[in-house]
């Protein structure tokens, strides 16, 4: 479905994605796991169009993505460096992707109220980003990015900010939410206990290569390197 070949991604002299091959499976759950600078954003940023590879190639359903401008690649993204517009409503914010892809004003006002009311945020549609909490503003930019029915999800430490209670209630509703709308998730995080009980796959990154690539029970019992029995070892 999602095809690296031999991909490669250096800023000037430092080489962040090093001939990295990824399959990933269309309708699957893949986190991206290890430590920070090993290249997971940067992978993340390349399938968004965000930035390109020095080698190699991407491909989405056998077709090269290099030249796909963004909204034909179809991917919602919830990156932290990509937060709610401020100075729009919570209803505008999420609007906003279908009013970019042409969608018509009363279609656009139908969807957005649908998609708010799913995540029981339908009362708040007039505030803005600053009058919700840090979790309220998350689940406005899931609904922001899910709104346009994307067949992939790219999630950047999108519970990063929060505290564990409403952390660990997000990623009950992200889990829900994948398998009820049948979304290809690639969710970027370095704590593994999140991405042991979310994912269908991990890919453990270790400066810019996958050191293992595995369903989170062949991670956690049967690590093929040092390297991962001692990042699953480390508490967090
Ligand atoms: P983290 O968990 O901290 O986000 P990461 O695994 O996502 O880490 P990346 O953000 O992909 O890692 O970064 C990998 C390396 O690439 C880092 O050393 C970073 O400083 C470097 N890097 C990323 N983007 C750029 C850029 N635009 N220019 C130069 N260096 C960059």
């Amino acid at each position: 479905f999602i095809h690296f070949d031999q991909v490669t991604k250096s800023f000037g002299s430092l080489r962040v994605v090093d001939n990295l091959d990824l399959r990933v499976e269309k309708g699957e759950f893949l986190s991206l796991l290890g430590p920070s600078g090993s290249g997971k954003t940067t992978l993340l940023m390349m399938l968004a169009g965000f930035e390109n590879p020095s080698q190699g190639s991407i491909r989405l359903d056998g077709t090269p993505i290099e030249n796909m401008p963004s909204h034909r690649r179809n991917m919602g993204v919830v990156f932290q460096n990509y937060a709610l517009f401020p100075h729009m409503t919570v209803a505008e914010n999420v609007a906003f992707p279908l009013l970019m892809r042409g969608v018509g004003k009363a279609e656009t006002v139908r969807q957005v109220t649908r998609a708010l009311d799913m995540v029981r945020l339908g009362h708040l549609k007039e505030r803005r980003p600053a009058q919700l909490s840090g979790g309220q503003q998350q689940r406005v930019a899931l609904t922001r990015a899910l709104v346009f029915e994307p067949t992939v999800v790219l999630m950047d430490e999108p519970l990063g900010a929060l505290d564990k209670q409403l952390r660990e209630h997000m990623q009950l509703e992200l889990r829900d939410l994948h398998r009820k709308l049948g979304l290809t998730v690639i969710f970027v995080t370095h704590d593994q206990s999140e991405a042991l009980t979310m994912s269908d796959r991990i890919a453990l990154f270790n400066a810019g290569r996958i050191e293992q690539l595995d369903t989170p029970e062949g991670i956690y019992d049967r690590p093929r390197t040092r390297f991962v029995a001692e990042f699953i070892g480390e508490t967090n």
